[in-house]
């Protein structure tokens, strides 16, 4: 069963402030295009640039389809396709054979074999089994609200057997993966628009793409400035986590870097009056409770997908400290509205930094 993917986390609004048309001149010479792909990463995915020429952003925009429509094949848990061997194919074959692939697949598990060690196991991609028994509930819970209910701890524990990050075997050489025991599967849910969102980025700055969004369904990253002589940053809204409340918190200003957001609020169901989410705490093996919301500024979009999971699940403590190893930044913001963050965010939020209104900060 396909994810089902709710409102965006984060919603580019220098975009609009920039200029209300696509392909409307903003006097730099350069103008500002836009496309929307639906079907990458099961989510809505946008990519904005302001270009010379419309054959420039024809270039750009072919180039970022291309690289992330070929990862979301590869990364696809749900989804076989012909003469590809992906993560289905991997799962696939768990317990039975090593799976030769495409050394995408091969650098976005050795980053997140990386992510467990560094998370003490917070984030782990073998957790497939017991995501699947939280997806299929959840499914089940969203389809009919009043039959809702939760998974049995006993069969939580059991599927946490077989997640085990060890049995996953990987072979740079061979350019294998293998799944040692039979039952045990990847998700990679937490790590793989981020890792998307990165490539993408790097690709298109090698193209000589210099002022660009990306947003893959909450994963932003921000390239450059924007081409408009009065706006050195680009303006990111941090969504409110209050339960489809849709509104801003938050306008960050920055430029080149990732800005992603985990919240309880995006993929949910509802048991006896009580919100599960989608984020699984390996420790408990329920929904994590700790944050209603964190947010991730850093200089690498697959870091910051596997913070912002991360963060999401530890302990503000243990998550500083993570913040720290990785220099990045973080919003954390509970259920009852209290925030935190760190002097980074600050630096670049307008709420607790002050900015004049066209995003010129006050403070820096
Ligand atoms: P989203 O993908 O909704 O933006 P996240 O980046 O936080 O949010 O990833 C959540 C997804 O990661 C879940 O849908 C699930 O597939 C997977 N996941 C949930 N908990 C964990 C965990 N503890 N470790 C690894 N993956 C997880
Ligand atoms: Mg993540």
């Amino acid at each position: 069963m396909r994810k089902i993917c709710f409102a965006l986390l984060i919603i580019c609004c220098a975009l609009s402030a920039c200029s209300k048309n696509p392909g409307d001149s903003v006097g730099s010479g350069m103008r500002k295009h836009s496309a929307e792909y639906a079907d990458l990463f099961d989510t809505s995915a946008e990519f904005t640039a302001f270009t010379a020429t419309d054959d420039d952003f024809a270039e750009y925009s072919r180039a970022f389809q291309t690289e992330v429509s070929e990862l979301t094949k590869l990364f696809d848990i749900y989804n076989e396709y012909p003469g590809v061997n992906n993560l289905y194919t991997v799962n696939k074959n768990a317990g039975v054979a090593p799976v030769e692939v495409d050394a995408r697949i091969i650098d976005m598990l050795s980053f997140s074999v990386e992510a467990y060690e560094k998370t003490d196991g917070a984030v782990n991609v073998a957790l497939g089994p017991v995501l699947k028994i939280w997806h299929d509930f959840r499914e089940e819970g969203m389809a009919d609200p009043e039959a809702a209910r939760l998974p049995e701890l006993e069969d939580l524990k059991e599927a946490k057997k077989l997640c085990d990050i060890n049995n996953v075997i990987i072979d740079r050489e061979k350019s294998t993966v293998f799944l040692a025991k039979p039952g045990m599967s990847l998700d990679v849910g937490a790590v793989a628009k981020g890792y998307a969102t990165k490539v993408a980025a790097v690709k298109l700055k090698e193209m000589g793409c210099g002022s660009f969004v990306i947003n893959m369904g909450g994963n932003v990253y921000v390239g450059g400035k924007p081409a408009e002589k009065t706006r050195q940053y680009w303006g990111v809204g941090v969504q409110d986590p209050g339960f489809g409340s849709g509104n801003i918190f938050d306008t960050i200003y920055l430029n080149d870097k990732a800005i992603i957001t985990s919240g309880n609020y995006q993929r949910y169901y509802t048991v006896n009056g009580k919100n599960y989410c989608h984020i699984i705490d390996p420790e408990t093996l329920f929904p994590s409770e700790t944050f209603a919301g964190v947010t991730i500024i850093c200089e690498d979009a697959a870091v910051g997908d596997m913070l912002s999971t991360a963060l999401f699940i530890v302990q503000k403590d243990k998550g500083e400290k993570l913040l720290a190893e990785f220099g990045a930044d973080a919003l954390w913001i509970d259920d009852n509205g209290g925030i935190s963050y760190t002097d980074g965010y600050k630096a670049v939020s307008s709420n607790l930094s002050g900015f004049t209104n066209n995003g010129a900060p006050k403070q820096r």
